[in-house]
């Protein structure tokens, strides 16, 4: 048999529609004209602006007949200060049922435009702060937000396909999600072409968010088997492809994996949930302003090490992809042992291939700060992790690591 053992109920939260393909960026008008006449654009970098990517996506809209504006473009993750000021940059021009938001860059655009959307409808002068996870007062998004149009260049967040913000704020310190199933954006747009011009450091970091998102969730204590099944495509996507595209920028089918496979890994993190290594990275962001796929991209080894033993079948099952060795619930114990460390240990060589530190002291943290560090890491992501661990265990781990 194939190991069938029944499955308990679950629900599955998508896009209403997404269109992928290289070059169909030519086909934004289209769609941006069922959802209204007035576009507020998010931009995520100024190559976007310089490249003339930006200019020809606003030359598109006019030609049918739909007004836009540059509303921001996004200089780093977005900060509690960035929402509430976008925000209230928005409400001044009045934003009805005519408009939406169109973000056109990384996750940290495609999070401030989720974010502004939802709260120029729902914060009614409140901050953005009263509706965060773990932080805020508990306020909760209760009216549909201004419709979302993604359309990613970065393939690493998935932030595409979820239905949280992640928003920092310095002082005091946290990062933290503005989560609502509202916040899905409806309509998305991925061209792979558009990533191009990511420079290859960034191309490594986010890719590795886009990795670490689908090993997470895959082994999430909330994994369900339809976003499981869209991550093992995503794995098996992007694993041949991340060293090619850092290599060569330009490599088109390395490019489309990437953004395919980071599309996959937002569907599933939405429905799975994550764990210890997206945990830890939100609070290397907020205490040594670690980019957050680099900080995933050093965590995850740990991650997957500290997981080995109570997701043996799914680490081994990984492990296949990478040795071509056949996969079967059957396996002895130690065969399948043998798998899934063969994962991590060739998980662990492409991390170093691709000069990611091992050391958190590279980064930057302190020992000192590694109690702020522990007390960061809790939240939803946390939650997720197949190991529960003690402040102390992880305490330990991080020291270990220093
Ligand atoms: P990013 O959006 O911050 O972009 C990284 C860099 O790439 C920036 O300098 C940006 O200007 C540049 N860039 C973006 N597109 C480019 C292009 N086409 N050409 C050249 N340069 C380009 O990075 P990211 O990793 O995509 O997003 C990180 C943020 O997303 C973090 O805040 C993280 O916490 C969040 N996140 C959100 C979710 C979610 O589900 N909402 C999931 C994971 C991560």
């Amino acid at each position: 048999m194939d190991g069938w053992s029944g499955v308990e109920g679950f629900e599955l939260l998508l896009p209403k529609k997404v269109v992928f393909g290289w070059g169909r960026r030519a086909e934004l008008a289209e769609l941006a004209k069922g959802l209204g006449r007035r576009a507020w654009i998010v931009c995520g970098s100024r190559t976007l602006q310089k490249n003339g990517v930006l200019d020809e996506l606003v030359q598109q809209l006019d030609e049918v007949g739909i007004d836009s504006e540059l509303l921001v473009t996004v200089r780093r993750e977005p900060l509690v200060e960035d929402v509430d000021r976008v925000v209230a940059e928005l409400l001044k021009q009045k934003p009805g049922e005519r408009d939406f938001v169109l973000a056109v860059g990384g996750g940290s655009a495609v999070d401030l435009a989720k974010a502004v959307a939802a709260l120029v409808v729902n914060a009614d002068g409140r901050s953005v702060v009263d509706f965060l996870e773990g932080v805020g007062k508990g306020l909760k998004i209760t009216r549909p937000p201004l419709p979302v149009l993604a359309v990613p260049t970065t393939a690493g967040t998935g932030s595409e396909a979820t239905k949280n913000a992640v928003i920092s704020n310095l002082d005091p310190p946290f990062k933290k999600s503005l989560r609502s199933e509202f916040m899905v954006p409806p309509l998305v747009l991925i061209d792979p072409e558009l990533s191009v011009s990511v420079p290859p450091e960034t191309t490594t970091y986010t890719g590795m968010d886009a990795v670490t998102q689908l090993v997470e969730s895959y082994v999430s204590r909330r994994a369900k088997p339809v976003p499981q099944a869209l991550a093992w495509k995503g794995l098996e996507l992007a694993l041949p492809a991340i060293e090619r595209v850092v290599k060569n920028g330009e490599d088109r089918e390395a490019r489309e994996r990437m953004a395919l496979a980071a599309f996959l890994s937002g569907v599933a993190l939405a429905n799975s949930g994550l764990g210890l290594a997206h945990g830890v990275a939100a609070a290397l962001g907020v205490h040594a302003g670690v980019p957050h796929g680099l900080a995933c991209a050093v965590m995850l080894p740990v991650a997957v090490r500290v997981n080995l033993e109570v997701r043996l079948d799914e680490f081994a099952q990984m492990g296949t992809l990478l040795t071509g060795k056949q996969w079967s619930r059957d396996l002895p114990e130690h065969s399948k042992r043998e798998l899934a460390e063969t994962f991590l240990t060739c998980l662990t060589e492409l991390c170093r291939r691709l000069n990611i530190p091992q050391r958190l002291s590279e980064l930057g943290v302190k020992r000192e700060q590694l109690p702020a560090v522990v007390q960061s890491s809790r939240g939803n992501s946390m939650s997720g992790n197949p190991r529960q661990l003690t402040d102390e265990e992880l305490h330990e781990l991080l020291e270990e690591m220093l």
